[in-house]
């Protein structure tokens, strides 16, 4: 019975197309997964980037549309933020601190471990960015 352990680094580079969007990678994670042959570990979702945020939750539209509205009400772009005297887009580095850039998920027996409503998604919230990156990575053992 083997019991390598070891990390799995994969690099998704994607695209937004609005302002606010919701984009799931659920697929695209569960393969990193598979490809890295880890059975038992964890898998962290990780983008580097100052204005997006990783949710796990349920990808419906009207819940969809229900995320990007939270954020246009309590983070409102015309917010007299200091920051938008420099690049006007205060909102979308204060949504991403408070929602945060990152999710991690068990895995075990080979599986990623998720609730039935939890998708993986990237929130953009100042697209539309040609080049979002997605850093996926696993640790763990085979
Ligand atoms: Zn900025």
């Amino acid at each position: 019975m083997s019991n390598e352990c070891l990390t799995y680094t994969k690099v998704l580079t994607i695209s937004s197309r609005r302002k606010f969007e919701l984009i799931r990678i659920t697929d695209e994670v569960i393969k990193a997964v598979r490809e890295s042959g880890i059975r038992n570990g964890l898998v962290l979702v990780f983008v580097p980037h100052a204005t997006a945020a990783v949710i796990a939750n349920e990808y419906e539209h009207n819940i969809v549309q229900d995320y990007i509205e939270w954020v246009r009400r309590y983070v409102p772009q015309e917010g007299g933020w200091r920051h938008n005297m420099i690049d006007d887009n205060a909102h979308a580095h204060i949504a991403s601190a408070i929602i945060g850039p990152s999710r991690t998920f068990p895995i075990v027996n080979g599986e990623v471990i998720r609730g039935t409503w939890q998708e993986i998604m990237v929130f953009e919230l100042d697209g539309p960015r040609y080049r979002r990156k997605v850093i996926i990575q696993v640790v763990g053992c085979k």
